[in-house]
C-alpha cells in the first residue's frame, strides 16, 4: 500500500462533544471587544466625551485621556484573562502582523505588576525593520511605528494556553508615510467624506456630518482534509495545486452549489461564526459554492475600515479553526485547476451618519435625482479609472482566476441591469434644456422603483454590478486584504463627486432650475461614461472584441495591471486627495511586483522538487514494471514458446515508448525552466515579471500537462501524490 492510500483510511471527521442548547448568539456577540459601550462603562465622562470628539471630528485625546483608556482597556483585558498586547497592523503585504508584548512592569526585585500606558497604547516601535518598505526606509532608518487607529475597537484572541489583547493599529514610518494597508484607507474615507458633504450640501443637507463608505465583503475558500494536504507540498509552499489531473467529475452536474452543507463542514461552520461573533464579527450567510468543496461566508455589511479588520480576522478564524476540524481552510485563487478559484465579492455602498444608504433610490423625485447624480459619478470613476481598479486585484494567485470564465475577465465594465439602464438612455436622449416636474414623472424618475436584488442582480458575470443598493466589485481575490480595492474605489468616487459637484456649481446661482440642470449634467455623464456600461455575458468572446473595439482595457497580466500606480494622472489623483504620496505608490508598485515575482519563483522551485522526488521517481518504477514484463514475455515466447499476438506486444511496447517519452518531456522541460530561472536573475523586477508571465507560467502549464499524463497512468499504488477526485470529494 502507498503513502496517499494510507492516508486514504485517515480521512474522518473530528470526534466533537455534541452541544445539546448553544447559546444565544445575542448573549455573547461581541464579549471579546473593547467596544464603545465597553469602554463607556470603564472610565470616566469626561475622557469618554473626549475620545468621541476624537473619533467624529478628529480631535486627539490629551496624554491623560489616553492613560485613562489605555488603564481601562488593560483592566478589562485582565479580567478576561489577557496577559500579553499586541499592536495589531496590516503591511503592505496584506497579511497582519503582531508583535507581542506581555503587560509586567517590574517593580521591585523579583516583583512585577501588569501596567500599560497610553503612551503604549497611541503608539509602539515594533521595529519591524524586515517588513517591505518599497525604498520608502533606508536600512539605518529602519524602524516603523504602529499608531492606535481608535475607530477599530481592540479585540481579545484566544488559543488553548492563553489570551491576547490586540490592538488595531496604522503601521507608519519615522516621517509619517504609509507602510500599511489601513492609513491609506482611513485616508481615502476621508477624501470620500469631504467630497460627498460638498454634493449633499448642493441638494439641501446642510446637517449630515459625515459620509463613509460601507462594505460587505463574500469570502470563498475550498476546505481540504489536513491529512491530503500534509502530502501536498505545493499545497503547503503556495497554496494552490501545481499539477493534478482533474477528476472526472469535477463541477458539471453542479450538485454542489447551495446543497445541503455536509456534517463535518457545518460543525466547522459553526465554530467559525461563533468564534467571529465573540469578535463581534457579524457574519451572516454560509453556503456550498459551485466547485466541490468550495464554500463561502458573508458578513452583514460595516463601515470599510471595520470591515477590512473583520475581513482579515475572519480569513485567520477559518484557517485556525479548520485545523481543529482536521481540515485547512484554502484561501488561495485557484487550489484548483480546471474547476472554480474562489473571488472575494466586495459589496461596497455610501453611507451618511443617519444611516441613509446614498445607494438607494429616494422617495420623492429631489432625492432620485440625487440618486442618480451619484450613479453617474461612480460610472465615471470607473470609466476613467478602470485601469486604477484592475490595479487593486493584481497578484499572482488572481491572475489565474480573471478572464478564467468562472470569474469577471480583466476588463472592467458595470452592469447596472434593465430598468436604470433604461432610464439613463431615456435621459440621454431627453436632455431637455427646461425640465418641469411633469417631464421628471414621463422620465420616469418621480418614483423609482426600489431596485430589489432580483430585478438587478442576474448578471454573475460583471466586473462591477449594481445589484439593487450597492456596487459589487466581483473581481476581488479570495486571499485578498480588501483595504486597497476600497481605498481605490473611495479615491476615484470622491474625485468623481467632486467633478460632478463643480458641474452642477457652475450652472448654480445663475437661475436656472436646479432640476434641471442636475438632469442634464446626469444626461452628460451618462452618455460620455456609455462605454463602461455592458449588459451581456462578460465571459464571451464576443465581449472580449467589442471591449476592444470600446477602447477598454484588457490587461491580463499582472506586472502590467500595477502599472497603474506609475502614471502621472494616477499619481495626481492620490496626491490630490491625500491618499497615496507619489513615493508611497511607488512603494507599493515596486512591493507587489516583487512579490509577483517571489511567489512564482517560489512555486518554480516547488514544482520542480515535486517533480524530481514523486513525479519521476514513480515515473520510473512504472517504466521499470513496464520494461520488466515486457522483456519477460519475450522471454517466455522464445524459451517457452509462449504465444503473443504480434499487436498486443507492439501495444505494449508502444505504451513503454510513451511512458519512457513523457517522463523525458517532463525533464526536459524542468530543465529549460531551470535555464531560464537563471537567466532572468540579474533582470530588474519588471523584466523579471514579464518573464515569469510571458515563458515561466507557460513552460510550467507545459510541464503539468505531463505530469497529469502519468499521473493518469501511473499504478495508483505508487502514486504518493493526493489525487483532485480524493483531495474534492472524499470528505
Ligand atoms: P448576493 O450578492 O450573494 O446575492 P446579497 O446581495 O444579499 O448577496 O448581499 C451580499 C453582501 O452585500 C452582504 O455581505 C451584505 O452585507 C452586503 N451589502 C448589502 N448592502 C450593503 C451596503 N449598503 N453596503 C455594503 N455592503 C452591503
Ligand atoms: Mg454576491
Amino acid at each position: 500500500m502507498g503513502i496517499r492510500q494510507e492516508v486514504l483510511f485517515k480521512i474522518k471527521a473530528v470526534e466533537l462533544d455534541k452541544i445539546n442548547s448553544p447559546e444565544k448568539v445575542s448573549s455573547y456577540f461581541g464579549e471579546n471587544t473593547f467596544s464603545m459601550r465597553t469602554m463607556q462603562k470603564r472610565i470616566s465622562k469626561a475622557t469618554f466625551t473626549a475620545f468621541k470628539a476624537w473619533m467624529s471630528e478628529g480631535k486627539i485625546i490629551t496624554i491623560d485621556h489616553a492613560n485613562e483608556v489605555a488603564d481601562a482597556m488593560k483592566e478589562w483585558a485582565l479580567s478576561k484573562g489577557a496577559t500579553y498586547y499586541t499592536h495589531w497592523f496590516q503591511p503592505m503585504t496584506g497579511l497582519t502582523a503582531e508583535k507581542h508584548d506581555s503587560f509586567i512592569s517590574i517593580v521591585a526585585p523579583g516583583k512585577v505588576i501588569e501596567k500599560f500606558s497610553g503612551s503604549k497604547l497611541i503608539q509602539g516601535e515594533p521595529d519591524a525593520s524586515s517588513f517591505p518598505s518599497g525604498g520608502i526606509r533606508a536600512t539605518f532608518e529602519a524602524r516603523g511605528y504602529t499608531a492606535w487607529d481608535p475607530t477599530s475597537p481592540a479585540f481579545i484572541i484566544e488559543s488553548a494556553l492563553g489570551k491576547t489583547l490586540c490592538i488595531p493599529t496604522i503601521f507608519i514610518s519615522y516621517h509619517g508615510e504609509a507602510l500599511d494597508k489601513k492609513l491609506p484607507l482611513l485616508r481615502s474615507d476621508e477624501a470620500l467624506n469631504k467630497a460627498a458633504a460638498g454634493l449633499l450640501k448642493l441638494f439641501g443637507h446642510k446637517d449630515v456630518k459625515k459620509v463613509f463608505s460601507t462594505c460587505g465583503p463574500e469570502q470563498e475558500y475550498f476546505l481540504i482534509d489536513k491529512n491530503y494536504y500534509n502530502l501536498r507540498q505545493d499545497l503547503i509552499m503556495s497554496g494552490r495545486t501545481l499539477i493534478g489531473a482533474p477528476s472526472p467529475k469535477g463541477q458539471q452536474l453542479e450538485d454542489q452549489y447551495f446543497g445541503a452543507i455536509k456534517e463535518r463542514v457545518v460543525n466547522f461552520m459553526f465554530e467559525v461564526a461563533q468564534e467571529a461573533y465573540k469578535l463581534g464579527i457579524p457574519v451572516m450567510t454560509r453556503h456550498n459554492e459551485v466547485a466541490p468543496h468550495q464554500y463561502e461566508f458573508a458578513p452583514i455589511f460595516e463601515d470599510s475600515n471595520i470591515a477590512c479588520d473583520h475581513n482579515q480576522l475572519l480569513m485567520e478564524l477559518m484557517k485556525k479553526v479548520a485545523l481543529k476540524h482536521g481540515l485547512v481552510c484554502l484561501l488561495h485563487e485557484k487550489p484548483f485547476g480546471g474547476i472554480n478559484g474562489s473571488g472575494k465579492h466586495l459589496n461596497w455602498s455610501l453611507s451618511d451618519d443617519k444611516g441613509n444608504n446614498l445607494l438607494n433610490p429616494g422617495e420623492t423625485p429631489e432625492e432620485n435625482l440625487q440618486f442618480l447624480i451619484i450613479l453617474v459619478a461612480v460610472l465615471r470613476a470607473v470609466y476613467i479609472h478602470a485601469d486604477l481598479l484592475r490595479a487593486s486585484i493584481a497578484l499572482a494567485g488572481n491572475e489565474h482566476r480573471l478572464g478564467a470564465n468562472e470569474a469577471p475577465p480583466a476588463i472592467v465594465s458595470v452592469f447596472l441591469g434593465e430598468q436604470l439602464t433604461a432610464i439613463l438612455d431615456m435621459l440621454e436622449k431627453g436632455a431637455k434644456s427646461k425640465v418641469s416636474k411633469r417631464d421628471i414623472i414621463d422620465l420616469g424618475i418621480a418614483r423609482l422603483p426600489k431596485f430589489n436584488k432580483d430585478t438587478t442582480d442576474r448578471n454573475r458575470t460583471s466586473t462591477f454590478a449594481f445589484t439593487g443598493s450597492k456596487f459589487e466589485f466581483r473581481a476581488v481575490g479570495s486571499s485578498q486584504n480588501i483595504a486597497t480595492p476600497i481605498t481605490i474605489i473611495n479615491s476615484i468616487i470622491a474625485e468623481s463627486l467632486d467633478y460632478v459637484t463643480n458641474e452642477i456649481k457652475t450652472v448654480k446661482g445663475t437661475g436656472k432650475d436646479f432640476n434641471s440642470e442636475v438632469l442634464k449634467v446626469v444626461s452628460k455623464i451618462a452618455k460620455e461614461t456609455k462605454d463602461i456600461r455592458f449588459e451581456g455575458n462578460n465571459y464571451s468572446e464576443e465581449w472580449v472584441k467589442e471591449a476592444n473595439k470600446r477602447g477598454l482595457p484588457n490587461v491580463a497580466a499582472t506586472y502590467e495591471a500595477l502599472e497603474a500606480l506609475t502614471k502621472e494622472k494616477n499619481i495626481a489623483l492620490f496626491e490630490k486627495y491625500k491618499v497615496f504620496s507619489k513615493e508611497e505608490l511607488a512603494a507599493r508598485y515596486h512591493i507587489w511586483v516583487h512579490m509577483y515575482n517571489l511567489t512564482l519563483e517560489i512555486e518554480a522551485n516547488t514544482l520542480r522538487e515535486m517533480v524530481n522526488a514523486s513525479v519521476v521517481p514513480a515515473g520510473y518504477k512504472y517504466e521499470k514494471l513496464l520494461a520488466r514484463t515486457l522483456h519477460e514475455l519475450i522471454e517466455l515466447e522464445k524459451s517457452a514458446g509462449l504465444k503473443i499476438d504480434p499487436v498486443a506486444l507492439e501495444d505494449k511496447k508502444g505504451h513503454l515508448s510513451e511512458v519512457v517519452s513523457k517522463i523525458y518531456y517532463v525533464r526536459r522541460n524542468i530543465n529549460v525552466m531551470d535555464k531560464l530561472l537563471s537567466e532572468v536573475k540579474g533582470l530588474s523586477n519588471e523584466k523579471r515579471a514579464e518573464a515569469y508571465f510571458k515563458e515561466l507560467k507557460p513552460l510550467m502549464e507545459h510541464i503539468r500537462k505531463h505530469v497529469d499524463e502519468l499521473e493518469c497512468v501511473v499504478p495508483d499504488d505508487i502514486w504518493d501524490l493526493p489525487k483532485y477526485r480524493e483531495m474534492l470529494f472524499i470528505k
